[in-house]
């Protein structure tokens, strides 16, 4: 975390123009001063002159989705991002209050004991890829049963737990541990090597997506690039970073360093969107850092790349096959607001012979995923997620592309509420398809 001058220095840019209020997905649905960028940033300056972390307060940064959005909006370029940092962290460790009225944060401003149940349960569970694949047995059973469509109509896992019946809700159809094997340590490129690159496989995209990451190394190695895969790599600590679990998520940043910095790369390529987010902000999280950590993380975080943002830095050398699609394209938030990553997506996208992109109406607006936003968050999610599910049907296209794994559940999940199902992939899966020439 920054320290107090630091975030004084941020809070400061801020002149209460208002402009980032419209593009502020919580503003939009509650329409209150202080569930706007504005707001909480009003909080923070609060809280930095001396004010305790009230319960209330602590509600509005939890309500903060993340998405970084406000930061596009802001024609001052106020650091938000290192504002809602520093406040979640506050609101992670917990402070004295004299305020209530928060659900998950009792009188004396810590969190309720079944908030912090639930955050432990989350927090042991998603960023461990071997836990997560040992549930997908049980999950695949309580598919193939039925088991919980019905739990769902009884809304018993919602009672039980909102975490739970969110869970229920967004976990992926048909995922099995077969499928997520392992991929090579390393994947040659195909013809002249034009560079050497490390691979994020991620937690949650390495159980309920391997198809993704197979895609992404046949993807890179046919673009010229030796593939390197390395073993033991787990999570990256970005779901940490961003619930303020500060250091849990330096101890993931310091092993992830670690191991990438032994496969000796040129880059190392990611592709999901809130692990390259977490990955270039590593130099910030380990800047205080001691023997030798700050450098490596400054070094770490100017290599990783998002696999659309290296393609396009390299350039397409493997041929392209027609793909006859009309396809929209989701703007995951951790992509497009916290990297500024949105033409290299659609370049490369548009670059297939006959797909076109349609634009999603509200491409900058959150779906409600947001890490673990729509676990914790349940209500405020559900809501974001069916706006952005009309939207996406707005468009008409049969396929929706989405580089952020999060978000792919998110808006899948809204559309079977919906009763609606339209196909969904990771822009990697696109591309492999339209090199390799075979359909999607
Ligand atoms: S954060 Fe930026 S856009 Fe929002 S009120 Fe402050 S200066 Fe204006
Ligand atoms: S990060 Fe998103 S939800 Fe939070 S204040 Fe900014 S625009 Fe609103």
């Amino acid at each position: 975390m920054q320290d107090e001058d630091a975030l004084r220095e941020a809070a400061k840019d801020c002149v209460h123009c208002g402009f980032c209020l419209p593009a502020c997905p919580t503003y939009q649905l509650w329409a209150e001063e202080m569930d706007s960028p504005r707001g909480r940033i009003y909080l923070v300056n609060q809280i930095l002159d001396g004010a305790s972390l009230t319960a209330t307060a602590a509600e509005h940064f939890d309500r903060c989705l993340g998405c970084m959005a406000c930061m596009t909006a802001c024609p001052s370029g106020v650091q938000y991002d290192q504002l809602i940092e520093a406040a979640r962290v506050w609101t992670e460790e917990g402070r004295s209050s004299a305020d209530t009225g928060s659900a998950a944060l009792a009188e004396d401003g810590k969190r309720t004991v079944r908030d912090r149940a639930a955050r432990a349960a989350i927090f042991s569970l998603f960023p461990y890829p071997r836990r997560l694949r040992a549930l997908t047995a049980p999950l695949r059973t309580v598919q193939r049963t039925g088991l919980d469509r019905r739990l769902a109509r009884s809304g018993l896992p919602g009672r039980v737990s909102p975490v739970l019946g969110a869970a229920l809700r967004l976990a992926p159809p048909g995922v099995s541990a077969a499928a997520a094997r392992p991929l090579p340590e390393r994947v040659p490129a195909l013809g002249t090597r034009r560079a050497v690159v490390g691979m994020l496989t991620g937690c949650v995209q390495s159980v309920f997506f391997p198809q993704v990451n197979a895609a992404t190394a046949r993807v890179l190695a046919a673009e010229g690039c030796d593939v390197i895969i390395p073993r033991g790599q787990g999570c990256c600590g970005a779901l940490s970073l961003h619930s303020g679990r500060e250091a849990e998520a330096a101890d993931f940043a310091r092993r992830t360093i670690a191991r990438f910095e032994q496969a000796g790369v040129d880059a190392v390529v990611v592709n999901s969107a809130g692990c390259g987010s977490a990955m270039k902000e590593y130099e910030r999280l380990l800047a205080g850092a001691d023997a030798g950590w700050a450098e490596r993380a400054a070094e770490m975080s100017g290599k990783v790349r998002d696999l659309a943002e290296f393609l396009a830095e390299i350039g397409p050398v493997a041929r392209r096959h027609p793909l006859p699609v009309t396809a929209a394209y989701h703007d995951a938030c951790h992509l497009a607001h916290a990297q500024r990553i949105t033409r290299q997506p659609r370049e490369l996208l548009r670059a297939i012979p006959g797909l076109t992109l349609a634009e999603v109406p509200d491409a900058g607006t959150c779906c409600g995923s947001a890490g673990v936003y729509n676990l914790l968050q349940p209500q405020a999610a559900t809501e974001l997620g069916a706006r952005k599910a009309e939207s996406v049907l707005a468009t008409g296209a049969p396929l929706l592309i989405s580089a952020n794994p999060g978000c792919s559940l998110q808006i899948a999940s809204a559309l079977a509420a919906r009763g609606e199902h339209i196909a969904v992939a990771h822009t990697a899966e696109v591309l492999d398809a339209s090199i390799r020439g075979r359909p999607l």
